[in-house]
């Protein structure tokens, strides 16, 4: 197979074989592929959404969690981590300074924590929307039951994110406890687009056990989801998990893949992650030079935002939340984007 071949086809088609992908993979540190998908990849982005990078402010509302993923610094297991679970007023005043500071998307993501029954969402989901009915609400709360999601919806939540981590069955359950099970995890997707979500995927960059051919799958399987959003960043370890000794993913791998996933899927709203901004200091730059056009800085209290380690030595936990928007506007802006303040739905 000619690489040349694979990447023209990957252009026109806008999807390869699990093979091709495999091929193409080959070529993730490799300047001149990387340089050409990343130039297409932006070509597309600009054709949709121009120079424009959406913000999320997102709110880390509890590190409690019942599940015991195995990269996970907030797994049940790690009985070093210091937990908290924001209230309601909580929640409401970072929307009120995130509000003024430009935000018309919330995103509110925590671990399963069953202390959030659906009443409590449901009251919480409501309270937001109806102060803020301009702007778009995400969650971001792991794997509920079709019923519990239809509520949500309900309430007013417009969007949800839950990546699938790797559409591997093998490599999920290397990842994850046999209690958990990739099975239950597409379930929740499907229910979730039926419930007319916007709904968004993805998984880790690197994580222990991916291979050329797990990630080819989890192409595979986004592409054919027509998903609204995308999240995919490096894997780093936390020390008090079993992955603690593992190697974190790379920069290149995972700029290399945003080209790949704006080109599958070309109205995408692809975040440039906090993980590919803890790996390296221009991460995030770099991420939207790679195709992708969303940033999610955090507006969780800063009194609790070190205590939401999923990975070790995450950025701007100590920052309030006017001045991470501060410095992520200068950091787009000196690429050559512009953050606007929209709640910046998808295309598609
Ligand atoms: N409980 C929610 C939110 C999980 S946190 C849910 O299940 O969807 C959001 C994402 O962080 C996870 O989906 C996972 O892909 C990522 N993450 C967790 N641990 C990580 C680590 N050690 N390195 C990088 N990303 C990690």
């Amino acid at each position: 197979m000619q690489v040349m071949n694979v990447v023209e086809k990957l252009i026109t088609d806008g999807k390869l074989t699990k093979e091709e992908y495999v091929e193409l993979l080959k070529y993730a540190d490799d300047r001149e592929i990387t340089e050409f998908l990343a130039g297409e990849a932006v070509k597309i982005r600009k054709q949709y959404y121009g120079d424009k990078v959406f913000t999320r402010g997102l709110i880390e509302f509890t590190n409690y969690c019942k599940n015991n993923c195995y990269y996970c610094g907030i797994r049940r297991d790690n009985r070093n981590a210091r937990r908290y679970r924001l209230t309601k007023e909580d929640i409401l005043e970072c929307c009120e300074s995130g509000y003024e500071l430009g935000f018309r998307t919330f995103v509110l993501q925590g671990g399963e924590d069953p202390y959030y029954t659906d009443e409590r969402m449901v009251e919480i989901i409501r309270a937001i929307k109806e102060r803020y009915p301009d702007c778009a609400l995400t969650l971001s709360v792991g794997e509920k039951s079709y019923e519990s999601y239809r509520l949500f919806r309900e309430a007013g939540a417009d969007r949800y994110l839950l990546r699938h981590e790797t559409a591997s069955e093998e490599h999920y359950a290397l990842l994850h406890p046999a209690e958990m099970s990739l099975r239950n995890r597409k379930q929740c997707l499907y229910y979730l687009k039926e419930l007319g979500y916007q709904t968004g995927a993805g998984f880790m960059v690197g994580s222990p056990g991916q291979t050329p051919e797990s990630i080819a799958e989890d192409l595979i399987f986004l592409k054919e989801l027509e998903l609204q959003m995308v999240g995919i960043g490096p894997f780093i370890p936390h020390h008090e998990t079993p992955f603690a000794q593992e190697k974190a993913g790379t920069l290149e791998m995972t700029l290399f893949l945003l080209s790949v996933i704006r080109i599958i899927l070309p109205k995408v709203l692809l975040p440039a992650t906090t993980a590919l901004g803890t790996i390296h200091p221009r991460g995030r730059e770099m991420g939207i030079c790679a195709g992708a056009n969303v940033v999610m800085p955090n507006l969780s209290p800063v009194r609790v935002r070190k205590q939401y380690e999923l990975y070790d030595n995450k950025i701007c936990t100590g920052d309030e939340a006017a001045e991470c928007r501060m410095c992520l506007e200068k950091r787009i802006s000196s690429v050559g984007y512009r953050l606007v303040c929209e709640r910046g739905d998808a295309k598609n």
